[in-house]
């Protein structure tokens, strides 16, 4: 049973196109997938595209600052 050896083991597969990976770029093919995919994750997790600025913080409500 040689030829089963001769298969890849589980060879990673570009989740955007299904084409080999690149190491490069994984775990997709290419940079373009990589954004297709980058494309579909933000669409699918903020409605408001953003490019420039990446702050992770900048949206916190000021707790406990209340002065009452
Ligand atoms: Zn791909």
């Amino acid at each position: 049973m040689n030829e089963v050896d001769r298969m890849i083991p589980a060879a990673p597969a570009c989740p955007v196109c299904g084409k080999p990976v690149d190491p490069a770029y994984k775990p997709f093919c290419s940079r373009r997938c990589a954004d297709i995919d980058l494309n579909r994750w933000l669409s699918g997790v903020y409605a408001i595209p953003a490019k420039d600025e990446e702050d992770e913080d900048g949206e916190r409500p000021a707790e406990g600052e209340a002065g009452d």
